[in-house]
């Protein structure tokens, strides 16, 4: 059947081919640029499926979809925007405020907000209805004080999202609340954590008597638990749990053009199989999303599926570089590819986790 969006497709393509991209793993965590982001918010490419009111595109999921799976495909630099414009903005649509929207999401769409995601913190992160960050009610908004931990882009940061406890309840699901805070906001300390190769992406964030006025709630005070299980939806359901480690892939599919090998053929063949799979969840998942729905679950097994491809891509790297002589590039990415893999099971909700999540939704109640 053809690709109804093809047209666009071919121009997304065209762009990261003029781009001079030097392609890397992960491009969407690791590859902070700001003015690649600036040149795509021109072109439409963020918050593209915002409405046209908010200076979005007016445009679907599935478009989304072959925007970022191209820009992926390439190993662009995504970073600048790509949470911000993934979940941030979809959350100012479903539960924010009109000011919010007003405000926010143009800047959003322009490639001008940075947003840092404050979930983890130390003793919570799997189990994250166990954060320990509090805000009290002060005179016209909140103090928050807390600790925030593995926080990607915090140091770079325009605005940060933070969840924190309002209130007590009879489980611990209930008195969290959403903040969208000005990064600037004094009480804001940002350290930096490097990674298992010394490189800056995540970082701790303390929040030490942090003003934030009312028009900074997300959504409803205390209903934090319900509208952060929706944003998963947005977090674990794209591209980018799948296609993280595609320029190895793609380095290793060069390599067996030029050093033919039966045996490395058919594990690319079967990668290739997957990667159709995990493509057709994703656009499932896309049409879920054009329809209004949070499909959490769908999004839990995506991740689960898409993170396990992405180490089997970098395992069979390791060995079809061996056997069939791959060049500089192709090792070079592999090395990048080897540094992202172990990351990719852990963020945005561990394997285990998804399990959790994928098997209690199927249990009659
Ligand atoms: C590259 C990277 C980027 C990240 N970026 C961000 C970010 O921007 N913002 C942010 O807030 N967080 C971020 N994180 C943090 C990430 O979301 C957490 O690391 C993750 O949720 C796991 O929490 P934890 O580290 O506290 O591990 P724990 O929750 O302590 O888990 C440790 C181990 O125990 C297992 N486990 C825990 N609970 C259960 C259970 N109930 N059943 C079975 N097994 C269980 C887990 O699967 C894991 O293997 C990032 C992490 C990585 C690796």
């Amino acid at each position: 059947m053809a690709d109804p969006h093809d047209k666009l497709r071919r121009e997304v393509r065209a762009f990261v081919a003029e781009a001079g991209i030097v392609a890397r793993n992960d491009s969407w965590l690791r590859g902070y640029d700001p003015d690649f982001t600036r040149e795509l918010g021109r072109r439409g490419w963020i918050g593209m499926t915002y409405p046209t009111e908010y200076g979005g595109g007016g445009r679907s999921n599935t478009e989304r979809f072959v925007v970022t799976e191209e820009l992926l495909r390439a190993g662009a630099p995504v970073t600048a925007h790509w949470t911000a414009d993934r979940q941030i903005g979809p959350t100012i649509l479903r539960v924010g405020t009109e000011g919010q929207r007003a405000e926010i999401l143009p800047k959003i769409c322009r490639g001008e907000v940075v947003v840092g995601l404050g979930l983890s913190e130390t003793e919570a992160g799997s189990d994250l209805a166990a954060v320990r960050t509090r805000a009290t009610a002060i005179d016209g908004g909140w103090s928050i004080t807390g600790a925030k931990v593995w926080t990607t882009s915090a140091h770079h940061a325009t605005h940060l999202y933070i969840l924190a406890r309002t209130g007590e309840g009879a489980s611990k699901h209930e008195g969290l609340t959403e903040f969208l805070v000005d990064a600037d906001t004094p009480g804001i300390t940002v350290r930096p954590i490097l990674d298992l190769v010394g490189e800056h992406h995540f970082n701790e964030v303390i929040l030490d008597d942090v003003h934030v006025p009312d028009d900074r709630v997300l959504g409803t005070v205390g209903a934090g638990w319900k509208q952060v299980t929706e944003q998963l939806a947005f977090e674990r359901g794209g591209v980018e749990r799948y296609l993280s480690t595609y320029p190895v892939l793609a380095a290793m599919i060069r390599t067996v053009a030029r050093h033919p090998d039966r045996a490395a053929t058919e594990r690319l063949g079967e990668l290739a199989a997957r990667l159709t799979a995990l493509r057709q969840l994703g656009l499932q998942l896309a049409g879920a999303l054009d329809q209004g729905e949070a499909p959490v679950r769908l999004a839990a097994g995506l991740k689960l599926a898409g993170t396990r491809f992405e180490k089997d891509v970098v395992e069979t790297a390791r060995y079809v570089l061996d056997v069939c002589e791959g060049d500089t590039e192709a090792h070079r990415l592999l090395v990048d590819g080897l540094a992202v893999v172990p990351g990719a099971s852990i963020r945005g909700g561990s394997s285990e986790v998804l399990y959790t999540v994928i098997s209690r939704a199927e249990l009659p109640r």
